[in-house]
């Protein structure tokens, strides 16, 4: 069995959910799992009715409006037939939708988050499926809260690997092909969770590691993965093969393309990942798979925007050593908040760190009583893998270097913005 995953660039519009019938031609689909984010930008319009909700702005029914136009759109193209049964699952999600923002008590952010984003997905599978039926490729839509169950921190929610891979091999059929959504999963009182921003990468891992699937192809707007994301670096070449650990490096410091969590669970079942083009399906892209050189070998670039460099030093001058240290990383962990770099001395010490959850204010007004606290927001951390003395000093040019760092395989350095 396979697992394909289709992103949200790939089901943007009309033409993409078509392209889906392209990429199955053009591969070995007869028993699959396709798995299928919420389409185009609707993750970020679904952030803004949450936004809206809670903060009882005028703009709701706006939002609102939004999501149903747009799904209603490309439904009306898809299916010139307007009394396809479609039409009405399609209308159920939106009055579920609205029943879930009508009946809710809770304020937690969170949870709300969860319960409203997931309609994404929920939707695009719906027509993806539906469409993948009409023209004649039978399927099976499968709702992935019944097969992921997670914990309930909610957005961003740990796996229990042994239900799930209990409910996926009891409910997938390994015969055929199954549609379910990326990104959304369930926790031990059915409540909606999801798995982190960009999570159906994770998701088609978790599917695959569960069934032992024989490789995972996610469908990229990109040949591949690059030596560097093109829309920030010129000149950038495909990468035709990976190693996991190299793909996890990429994917951990920021390359964008892999979902970081994807390659774990691939790599402890070495189950190949191929990441490749939906616009030229037969083009080879890239292939992710234990100890393999990376070809052709050369720097890699990756920037991750908008991080945070905070260094903190102690009030009396004593050293920051172990203990303060410890207490700084339960506040990280507590916080939320994912820390990207690390650089101490003996009395000072730094870290650039990744503000997902905004908690990041709360804890500043905490670690001031303690130490003196200087906080950069808004740089940019950039890191070169396999850097050369030419790659770094092309990437220093211009640059407001605030912090810099080099191992023998990686380059960091965070920059003001
Ligand atoms: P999806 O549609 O699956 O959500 P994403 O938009 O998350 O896909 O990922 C594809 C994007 O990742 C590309 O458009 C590209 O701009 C970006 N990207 C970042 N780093 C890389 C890289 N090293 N190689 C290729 N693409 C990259
Ligand atoms: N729809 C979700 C998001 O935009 C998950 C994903 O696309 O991977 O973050
Ligand atoms: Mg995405």
């Amino acid at each position: 069995m396979k697992v394909f995953k289709f992103g949200g660039a790939s089901v943007k519009d009309v033409k993409g959910v078509q392209n889906v019938i392209n990429v199955l031609q053009k591969t070995d689909t007869s028993n699959a799992i396709i798995i299928v984010s919420a389409m185009g930008k609707i993750t970020n319009a679904l952030e803004q009715v949450v936004h809206n909700y809670l903060n009882q702005t005028t703009e709701l029914k706006d939002s609102l409006d939004y999501i149903k136009n747009y799904h209603q759109g490309i439904l009306r193209e898809l299916f010139k037939n307007g009394r396809h049964p479609v039409f009405e699952k399609i209308e159920v999600f939106i009055s579920d939708l609205e029943t879930t923002l009508d009946r809710n008590k809770s304020t937690q952010y969170d949870y709300v988050y969860d319960q409203v984003v997931c309609y994404g997905e929920l939707i695009s599978t719906t027509i993806v499926s539906e469409y993948l039926l009409d023209q004649g490729y039978k399927n099976h839509w499968l709702d992935a809260r019944d097969l992921i169950k997670t914990d309930n921190s909610y957005r961003d929610a740990t796996v229990n690997w042994d239900k799930t891979q209990q409910n996926i091999i009891e409910k997938v059929s390994k015969i055929g092909l199954t549609v379910s959504q990326g990104f959304i999963a369930s926790d031990p009182n059915n409540f909606t969770t999801t798995l982190g921003r960009e999570g159906s990468d994770y998701s088609a891992g978790i599917f695959a590691y569960c069934i032992q699937a024989a490789s995972v192809s996610i469908w990229k707007d990109v040949p591949g993965v690059l030596n560097g994301d093109p829309r920030v670096f010129k000149n950038v070449k495909l990468l035709s093969q990976i190693s996991y650990e190299e793909a996890i490096e990429l994917a951990f410091y920021g390359a964008s393309v892999i979902h970081p969590k994807t390659l774990q669970p691939l790599q402890r079942k070495e189950i190949p990942l191929y990441v490749k083009s939906f616009i030229n399906p037969e083009n080879e892209g890239t292939s992710v798979k234990k100890g393999q050189r990376l070809i052709p070998f050369i720097p890699c670039y990756i920037v991750k925007k908008n991080q945070i460099l905070l260094s903190l030093s102690s009030l009396d001058f004593s050293f920051i050593v172990e203990d303060n240290i410890s207490e700084l990383f339960n506040l990280f962990y507590n916080y939320q908040l994912k820390v990207d770099l690390i650089q101490n001395s003996a009395i000072s010490f730094s870290v650039c760190l990744d503000d997902k959850f905004n908690t990041f204010d709360q804890l500043h007004t905490k670690l001031k009583a303690k130490f003196r606290v200087i906080c950069e927001k808004n740089v940019s951390l950039f890191t070169i893998r396999h850097a050369t003395d030419d790659a770094i000093s092309l990437l220093e040019r211009n640059k407001n270097i605030l912090l810099k760092q080099s191992t023998k395989e990686t380059y960091q350095m965070v920059v003001k913005q």
